[in-house]
């Protein structure tokens, strides 16, 4: 199953990716996350991103690209792949077409994460992550089992830095107005399935489910 799961910062899209490939099965590709990992380990990516991810700026076309080109050539991608936070530019989706048609592996879905703007502040502030294994909870909507401490590795959560109050604003703006060209690019190929994600997170995945089994 080759899948895309979009939606604005906050709405949800890491929490339901961890459920979605645990059901399904494939990779998680969450170019954040590819970011974050590089910086952590202070490779040239990492040196590269690092910039633009402090200010809540996207990373350059080129340099995000080719890093999705070389992960999706993987083996274990060959039986399907979630896409997360990946396309966010409409050259970047139309560079991702050019690729997987060259790959023979087409998108099939396109899932839209749907949250109301005024939520998503909160949601963000609110978040925690593991530095560990990169689990995300939430202090009130999804807390750990004992504050502040990983349920699946005992590690010490952190805040991530680009989700910081200052922040915050700035990455929602930026992801508005990038994000709707996306909506109707997909609309137009007719790939795009909106999820209502202001609900709880199990129903939130019920929904996901639901659609991909009956699509
Ligand atoms: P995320 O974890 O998806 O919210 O991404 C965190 C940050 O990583 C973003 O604010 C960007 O700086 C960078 N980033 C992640 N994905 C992309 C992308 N597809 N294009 C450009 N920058 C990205």
């Amino acid at each position: 199953m080759n899948l895309i799961l979009m939606g604005l910062p906050g709405a949800g899209k890491g929490t339901q990716a961890e459920k979605i490939i645990e059901k399904y099965q494939i990779p998680h590709i969450s170019t954040g996350d590819m970011f974050r990992s590089a910086i952590k380990e202070g490779t040239e990516l990492g040196k590269q991103a690092k910039s633009f991810m402090d200010q809540g700026t996207l990373v350059p076309d080129e340099v995000t690209i080719g890093i999705v080109r070389e992960r999706l050539g993987k083996s274990d991608c060959d039986k399907g792949f979630l896409l997360d936070g990946f396309p966010r530019t409409l050259a970047q989706a139309e560079a991702l077409e050019k690729l997987l048609t060259e790959l023979n592996a087409p998108i099939e879905y396109v899932l839209h994460v749907d949250v109301p703007r005024d939520k998503l502040l909160g949601r963000l502030t609110g978040r925690r992550i593991c530095p560990e294994c990169g689990a995300t909870y939430h202090v009130i909507y999804n807390p750990p089992k004992v504050a502040e401490t990983c349920d699946n590795d005992g590690a010490t959560l952190i805040q991530r830095e680009d989700d910081r109050p200052e922040t915050v604003a700035k990455r929602i703006e930026v992801n508005v107005e990038q994000t709707q060209p996306l909506l109707d690019f997909y609309q137009d190929k007719g790939y795009l399935v909106t999820i209502d994600g202001d609900q709880d997170i199990d129903d939130v995945f019920e929904e996901i489910d639901q659609k991909l089994q009956t699509l």
